[in-house]
């Protein structure tokens, strides 16, 4: 074993292409495998903000006048220079988040997605043009807004960025990112990428901080739009502070997503879909299928295998010191959100769940300090129970049991998200009927966790989502662009320099 991880990682800000080592307070990052400090990062302000979205705004006019194919070039060079360092980022996510390097290699391979989608950019600016009367044309321009922001959480601590900077400054858009101060090595790492393909300064900045930054983004005249990815008690606030100082934003919230499994499921293949969706990044997602929900007979045939198989889940630490033991589940965040998780599950007992399958004692020998939580499938879970309403976000299954696809619909419809929601059943039929009916945004078919990709957007409903326009896709595009349309007829000149009339010169 090394001692790398007690290594402390450079944490900057990076304001106009420069890179800020912070001058005041900091707060500590940690290795969730070991609970090791690995890093400090800056908390900054609203001064830190405002140098941020100055430098932006001077970034924006020359950024704003740069072709669309010229930028699209500068994202092809930042894809292959993300593809280059490959490993690197995916070691620094595994190490400051805790997903094991399969999971973080996912989370990278969803992230390059939307890097290539923004490289098709030229395409995806094009307007329309018509004749909308004799002589005259009409054409829809899609132009940049002007400075843009992110704010991120820490659950995907590059993946998420990745869903916003590219596409909103392959738009012409210059743009602060304000990572969440619990990962935010990821970042720096992707703005020295972006700097190393050719981006101009100023036109990427980082900011670093908490609660602090946040709010001066959201009250800074000179930000036009604000993404935001995190909890829906945040979210809200965002959407609300955010658009009442006139800016626009697109806010996703947290989740509690349901897995219907009906009678006819193909029992091996949901298993496995299930484990992945509960335990898979140790719960941490909000497309995590937190609560199945057993139709009929489907609980007997399911959970005795279910329940072997959670206990098979081998955690351990996945910050890179043990690479020949790769575990197939890691820590969770924090000892306090490891702590909160716990306390749900040992609450659900006492409100009359049952724990078949109990990970609250985990531990891993080389790594006692570490965040752990072990698989845990809590059955008989009932509506009223904290566990049932509440976002565990931990590697914890709930199962419901129901007696019909009608109750089981209804009972997800009554949750104030509205985030994934999957099936798992032979009949078309069945999932016809919860496609349909269904209230959420993304829906799985025998698809356990159907988080769309960069091509579709990210349609969470309800309180997983505040805003029109969501995050990805065209509408990620129509986010991060105003349009305007133009109307054109051309009249006949009446002298010999007519022609010229409107040049300055
Ligand atoms: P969080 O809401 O605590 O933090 C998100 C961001 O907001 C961070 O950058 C943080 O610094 C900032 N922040 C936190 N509290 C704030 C406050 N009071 N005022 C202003 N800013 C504040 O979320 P998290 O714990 O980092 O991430 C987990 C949550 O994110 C879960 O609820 C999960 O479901 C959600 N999430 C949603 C999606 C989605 O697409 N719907 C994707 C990933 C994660």
């Amino acid at each position: 074993m090394t001692t790398n991880s007690t290594l402390l990682s450079p944490c900057p800000n990076l304001i106009d292409g420069a890179w800020v080592d912070p001058k005041g307070a900091t707060s500590d990052v940690f290795n969730p495998s070991t609970g090791e400090v690995i890093a400090h990062a800056p908390v900054s302000g609203s001064a830190e903000i405002n140098d941020a979205v100055e430098a932006a705004s001077r970034a924006f006019p020359a950024w704003r006048e740069t072709p669309a194919v010229e930028r699209a070039r500068i994202f092809f060079r930042f894809r292959q220079l993300v593809e280059a360092s490959f490993d690197r980022l995916c070691a620094c996510v595994s190490r400051e988040h805790g997903k094991t390097l399969v999971e973080a290699r996912g989370s990278l391979f969803r992230g390059l997605e939307n890097i290539e989608y923004a490289c098709g950019i030229p395409s995806l600016l094009m307007g329309d043009t018509l004749e909308i009367a004799r002589g005259v044309d009409c054409e829809s321009i899609h132009q940049p807004l002007g400075v843009c922001a992110g704010i991120t959480p820490f659950n995907f601590p590059i993946m998420v960025p990745l869903w916003m900077f590219p596409v909103a400054i392959a738009c012409g858009n210059t743009f602060v990112l304000k990572p969440s101060e619990k990962v935010p090595l990821g970042a720096v790492m992707l703005g020295q990428l972006l700097k190393d393909a050719g981006l101009p300064d100023g036109v990427f900045n980082i900011v670093h901080g908490g609660r602090a930054s946040v709010d001066a983004i959201l009250t800074h005249p000179k930000v036009r739009a604000i993404s935001f990815v995190g909890s829906s008690p945040v979210a809200r606030h965002i959407y609300e502070t955010g658009t009442r100082h006139g800016k626009r934003v697109q806010a996703n919230g947290g989740a509690k997503n349901y897995i219907v499994v009906m009678p006819d499921a193909n029992v091996p293949k949901t298993i496995e879909a299930l484990s992945t969706a509960a335990f898979g990044c140790a719960g941490e997602r909000c497309m995590a299928g937190s609560t199945a929900i057993t139709i009929g007979a489907a609980a007997a045939r399911l959970l005795p295998d279910l329940v072997q198989a959670a206990k098979a889940i081998r955690i351990g630490r996945t910050d890179g010191e043990n690479l020949t033991t790769q575990p197939d589940m890691g820590p969770v965040i924090t000892a306090a959100h490891r702590d909160r998780v716990v306390e749900l599950v040992s609450q659900s007992a006492s409100e009359g769940a049952k724990i078949v399958c109990d990970g609250r004692g985990a531990r891993v020998q080389d790594a006692p300090k570490g965040f752990y939580v072990g698989a845990t499938i809590v059955d008989e879970v009932a509506h009223e129970m904290t566990i049932a309403r509440e976002e565990v976000f931990g590697p914890v299954l709930n199962v419901m049991r129901m007696d019909d696809l009608d109750s089981a619909i209804e009972l997800a419809n009554r949750s104030q998200y509205g985030n994934g929601a999957a099936i798992f059943t032979q009949s078309g039929g069945a999932a016809r009927e919860f496609k349909q009916r269904i209230k959420a945004g993304m829906v799985g078919i025998n698809v356990g966790v159907p988080a769309t990709m960069a091509m579709f957007p990210f349609t969470g409903w309800d309180d997983s989502f505040y805003g029109d326009l969501h995050i990805q896709g065209r509408e990620g595009v129509q986010f991060f662009t105003q349009q305007k349309v133009v109307s054109t007829r051309w009249l006949g000149g009446t002298g010999p320099d007519a022609a010229d009339v409107w040049r300055k010169e």
